[in-house]
């Protein structure tokens, strides 16, 4: 690769972030793009134990280039921490490999031969001198002098904070959906579909359908898997399943060819409420997008799916006339009603302007402001929050109009 190249690396883990910090140095532009938040998954489960050799004894090639490697790191992490300003809390203290039998003996000391000159063989006794909690059943140990730990939470902060300094660039929460070829070499991955879709450019739509259609390859619509910490209760958090984003970036493409999974995804919601409480199961935002993708295409094609939701008994009858405030989850799935309402209005259907006008009614206020909000803006009426004089002007109407949803997403 060439200097004043472009280096495209799929995974901010540690191992894509070291590669980018190497290529930048060597004077590459790097972007690093990750489906999640940088550094979230395996990156920083880990115990940041930096003991190679003493994982694998018996692989000489392995042993070389793990002794050569844990030479490199400490250095390595100096530097990081140099540019950073951020301490990766490296400790070295070493490591005992311990052996319990003859065999186990006989590698570990024919391991020794092509170990650094500091790693040696140490008594049973001496083991239980350092370390009294280990059993007595011992023949003794490998110690690993140089080997050290250190805190991946930290080496992420460091990792990421000397990344943004020798500007490298970092694309957050953008699976890459497959990869470009161009003949038989990588030459890109297919992310660029979501700025296509946030543009409204049908050109995503088949890159999208492709995905979606296999997260919806199994019988259940797929959970939520990401590492996404400090969730609350469902809805009201960010995470959703992976497929929802998908669904919710197919919706800014306002396509026909999207009914057909508005459809799919409608087959497959299990509408109870164990698991609407499940914040895992993303009902919300299943419900959500599917509405999204409705309303921005505007087509009578999608009524029969949206009637069909609206018929499931956790989305329907939500509307709150008593002075009691009802628990969080009641008031969230009146939300998904309006929605729903408001979906099926927009593609011309009058039991959605008839579902809105019932919450005007409603002892919440923010909802009745919401369900009002879209009368006036499907309608083009602005009449007062009178449920009954709503209710007479729709039923006067000749015909419900088609009202896709206009606004960009994203705009404010
Ligand atoms: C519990 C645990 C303890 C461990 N302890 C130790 C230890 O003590 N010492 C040690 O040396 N090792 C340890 N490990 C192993 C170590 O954590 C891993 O080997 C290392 O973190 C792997 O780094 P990675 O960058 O390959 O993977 P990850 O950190 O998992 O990074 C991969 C990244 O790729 C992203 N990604 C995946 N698919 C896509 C896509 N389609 N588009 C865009 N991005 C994508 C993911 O979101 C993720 O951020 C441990 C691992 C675990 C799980």
């Amino acid at each position: 690769m060439s200097r004043g190249s472009t280096a495209v690396i799929i995974g901010g883990g540690v191992i894509g972030a070291s590669i980018a910090w190497a290529l930048t140095k060597r004077g590459i532009a790097c972007t690093v793009i990750d489906k999640g938040a940088f550094c979230a998954e395996a990156s920083t489960a880990s115990a940041g134990m930096l003991c190679p050799q003493a994982e694998m004894l018996d692989n000489v090639e392995h042993l070389r280039m793990f002794a050569k490697s844990q030479a490199m790191h400490r250095p390595w992490t100096e530097e990081l921490e140099e540019i950073s300003r951020i301490s990766v809390h490296y400790i070295q203290e070493g490591t005992y490999r311990v052996v319990f039998t003859e065999e186990e003996e006989r590698t570990a000391r024919a391991a020794l031969a092509h170990a650094p000159p500091s790693v040696e063989w140490i008594s049973a006794t001496e083991v239980l001198r350092d370390e009294p909690d280990i059993s007595g059943d011992i023949r003794g140990a490998i110690s690993f002098p140089e080997d050290g730990q250190l805190h991946p939470v930290y080496l992420a902060k460091a990792l990421k904070a000397a990344l943004s300094r020798v500007g490298c660039k970092l694309v957050e929460w953008t699976p890459a959906l497959g990869l470009l070829m161009d003949h038989g070499r990588v030459s890109g991955a297919r992310t660029v579909a979501r700025a296509l879709a946030w543009y409204g450019d049908k050109a995503a739509t088949p890159v999208l359908l492709e995905e979606i259609t296999r997260h919806l390859g199994g019988d259940v619509l797929p959970v939520r898997d990401s590492n996404i910490r400090h969730t609350q209760a469902s809805p009201d958090q960010g995470a959703m399943p992976d497929l929802a984003y998908l669904l919710h970036t197919l919706a800014m493409v306002k396509d026909e060819r999207a009914i057909p999974v508005l459809r799919a995804i409608v087959d497959k919601i299990d509408s109870t409420l164990e698991r609407f409480h499940d914040n895992r199961s993303g009902i919300f935002h299943y419900v959500d997008s599917v509405c999204e993708i409705a309303e921005g295409i505007g087509s009578a094609a999608c009524i029969p799916a949206l009637e069909r939701l609206h018929r499931m008994p956790l989305f329907h009858g939500h509307v709150c006339t008593l002075m009691v405030q009802p628990d969080f989850f009641e008031e969230r799935l009146a939300y998904l009603e309006i929605t729903i309402a408001r979906a099926l209005a927009r593609c011309g259907c009058r039991h959605g302007l008839n579902v809105l006008v019932h919450y005007l009614s409603d002892r919440r206020h923010t909802l009745v402001r919401y369900a009002h909000h879209e009368l006036v803006d499907i309608t083009g009426q602005t009449i007062g929050e009178d449920e009954a004089t709503w209710r007479t002007y729709v039923q006067a109407m000749r015909e419900v109009p088609v009202r896709p949803w206009q606004t960009p997403r994203g705009a404010s």
